[in-house]
């Protein structure tokens, strides 16, 4: 298929979808107001609205390579951010898939490229599971790794400040770990919900503090 195709695909989909419904894009293009974050694995056989039947506009959605949530990436903690705080989502739904090719390479000792620094953090669960891991079948362990990856990422949403200050707001958020199977197209939800900072180790537990009682940290310059 060439790139014109594309631009003929879209082209027939905006007349179809104006066809049934006139003020379908005006509609949408006023507002959005979903609520569900979706955050899923990049890979092309898990179509995010498709698998759970909503329409644009019902569905917010960040991708990266196996569904990682780390702190210090801008890009997951600002839509993390901006779909709590902003849109105000009632739900975060961390979605895995079986036979995750991110997960697979995080178990393989071949050099993928920038991804490997990506993929580390898989590397990780699989080292704080590896004992449990080491009995299964090698597909087995495969998928039994993207179900921990996707409880990890449940907990490390649960970790945030904007998770823990939405609690505190009594915003209500859950936050959901599912798997989707690329053999039969079933979610499978792995029953980890977060509903508050109640199951998280004490160790994580953040709690708001306002500009005017901040501790007082002296301020050094650096002299070069
Ligand atoms: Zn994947």
């Amino acid at each position: 298929m060439s790139i014109q195709n594309l631009i003929d695909n879209n082209i027939a989909w905006a007349n179809n979808m104006v066809e049934e419904d006139p003020d379908y894009f005006k509609r949408l293009s006023q507002q959005q107001k979903p609520e569900y974050l979706w955050i899923g694995c990049s890979d092309s056989r898990v179509p995010a609205n498709q698998v759970v039947g909503l329409a644009p506009g019902e569905l917010f959605v960040h991708r990266n390579i196996a569904n990682v949530v780390v702190h210090t990436d801008f890009n997951c903690m600002s839509v993390l951010q901006f779909a709590v705080e902003v849109l105000k989502v009632k739900h975060v739904i961390v979605c895995g898939h079986y036979g995750c090719g991110g997960v697979r390479a995080a178990m393989g000792e071949n050099e993928v490229g920038l991804a490997d620094a990506w993929l580390t953090n898989i590397r990780d669960v699989y080292f704080n599971n590896e004992q449990k891991l080491a009995e299964l079948s090698e597909h087995d362990r495969v998928n039994r790794l993207c179900e921990l990856n996707v409880i990890t990422q449940v907990y490390n949403i649960a970790k945030t400040k904007v998770a823990q200050h939405a609690w505190d707001r009594g915003q209500p958020l859950s936050i959901h770990g599912w798997i989707y199977g690329l053999e039969d197209g079933l979610v499978k939800d792995l029953g980890v919900t977060q509903r508050s900072r109640q199951d998280l180790n004490k160790i994580y537990h953040l709690f708001a503090t306002s500009a005017d009682n901040r501790p007082d940290i002296p301020f050094s310059p650096v002299t070069y």
